[in-house]
C-alpha cells in the first residue's frame, strides 16, 4: 500500500561548507512545496546508522542561509563502505518511511549514495566542498565562500607585509587539488601560485620571477600554496635563503571552512536543492545534481565518480601571464 505522502531524507557529510544550509534548505522548502515531507538526518551516513532524525518543516529551516557550516552536522563514517551497513541504511530508511534520499558533500558522498542506489533507495547526490575537487562539476557549494575568505585574509596579511616583510608565503587548503590556490592566488594578485597538479621548483617559479620583479620596482609578494605542495613555513624558509628577503608564512587553516556563505554560493546551492527535488518528484534517483557549463544539470552518479577534473590550465596561465 502507497503512502499517501512520499517522504524525502537529507543528509550533509564529509567536510562541511558554507552553502550546504542554502541547499538543505532548498530541499526541504521545495519539498514541502511538492507536497513531500522531509525528514532532516544528523551527522551524515552515522545518523543514518544511528537512526538520527526528525521531521522537518518550513519553520526548521528559518534563519539558516546566511550561516556557515551545516545545521545537519555532518561526519565521517568509515563504517559505510561495509555492505551489510548499506543494508542496514536501507533498512531504517524504509522504517523512517523515507522513500528518497539528497545527499550533499564530496566523491566519497557520492560513493556512499550508488552504494544505497544499488541497495534500492533512490538518491541523489549533491556536491559540497570548499575544494572545488568533485570531478564531475565545476563548481561545488562552498568553494566561492573559502576563496573570498582568503582573499580578505590575504588583504590583512599584505597590510602588515608592506609595513615590515617583503614577501609572505600563504598556504590555503588543498592536499590533492589547487582550486583554492589557484583563485585565490589571482584574485590577490601573487607573484606565484604553486599547487599540486603542476611541477615546480621554488628556484625557478618563485626566486626568479622575484628576482626580475624586484628589479622592476615590486617590493611585496605574495606566494599562494595549497598544503598539497608542502608547508608554508619550510617554503618562506627556503625563499629567504635563496633571496636574502624577509618572509613570512601564513597558514590559513581552518578559517577557510567558516564563515556566512557568499550571494554565489547561495544562488548556486539553492537551485542545486530545487533541482534535486524536481528529479525526485520526477521518481528519478542515481543522479548527482552537478554545474557544467554554467547551469545547474544532472549525471548518472556512475558516470560522474568516472570523471576527472584537472586544474584549470586557462587559469593557470592567466595566473602566471599577469604576475610579473
Ligand atoms: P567527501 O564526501 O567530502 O568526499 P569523504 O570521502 O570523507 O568526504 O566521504 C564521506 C563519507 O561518505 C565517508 O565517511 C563514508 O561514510 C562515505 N563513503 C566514502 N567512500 C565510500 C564508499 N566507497 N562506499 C560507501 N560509502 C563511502
Amino acid at each position: 500500500m502507497g503512502k499517501e505522502r512520499k517522504t524525502i531524507g537529507v543528509l550533509t557529510s564529509g567536510g562541511d561548507a558554507p552553502g550546504m544550509n542554502a541547499a538543505v534548505r532548498a530541499v526541504v522548502r521545495m519539498g514541502i512545496n511538492r507536497g513531500f515531507s522531509v525528514v532532516g538526518i544528523r551527522r551524515g551516513y552515522s545518523g543514518l546508522l544511528a537512526n538520527d532524525m526528525d521531521d522537518m518543516d518550513l519553520r526548521s529551516v528559518s534563519d539558516i542561509l546566511q550561516r556557515g557550516g551545516t545545521v545537519l552536522y555532518s561526519s565521517r563514517c568509515p563504517e559505510f563502505s561495509e555492505q551489510r551497513n548499506i543494508k542496514k541504511a536501507v533498512e531504517n530508511c524504509r522504517k523512517a518511511g523515507i522513500d528518497a534520499l539528497v545527499t550533499i558533500g564530496g566523491d566519497g558522498t557520492f560513493r556512499g549514495a550508488l552504494d544505497l542506489c544499488r541497495e534500492g533507495l533512490p538518491c541523489i547526490g549533491l556536491p559540497g566542498t570548499i575544494d572545488n575537487d568533485i570531478s564531475s562539476s565545476e563548481y561545488t557549494i562552498g568553494f566561492d565562500t573559502a576563496v573570498n575568505t582568503v582573499v580578505q585574509m590575504v588583504d590583512r596579511v599584505r597590510d602588515t607585509s608592506q609595513s615590515h616583510d617583503r614577501c609572505s608565503v600563504i598556504e590555503v587548503m588543498g592536499r590533492h587539488a589547487g582550486h583554492i590556490a589557484l583563485y585565490a592566488g589571482i584574485a590577490c594578485g601573487a607573484l606565484a601560485v604553486l599547487v599540486p597538479e603542476i611541477e615546480f621548483t621554488i628556484e625557478r617559479d618563485v626566486v626568479a620571477k622575484m628576482v626580475s620583479s624586484l628589479r622592476q620596482g615590486k617590493q611585496n609578494f605574495i606566494v599562494m600554496v595549497a598544503e598539497g605542495v608542502g608547508h608554508a613555513p619550510a617554503i618562506a624558509e627556503q625563499i629567504e635563503s635563496l633571496t636574502g628577503i624577509d618572509t613570512n608564512a601564513v597558514v590559513l587553516g581552518y578559517v577557510q571552512r567558516g564563515g556566512s556563505p557568499t550571494a554565489r554560493e547561495l544562488v548556486i546551492a539553492s537551485q542545486m536543492g530545487h533541482h534535486a527535488v524536481e528529479l525526485i518528484e520526477q521518481g528519478i534517483g542515481k543522479r548527482v545534481v552537478v554545474f557544467r557549463g554554467g547551469k545547474v544539470v544532472d549525471l548518472d552518479i556512475e558516470e560522474a565518480l568516472a570523471m576527472h577534473k584537472g586544474i584549470d590550465m586557462d587559469l593557470y596561465r592567466v595566473a602566471n601571464d599577469i604576475s610579473i
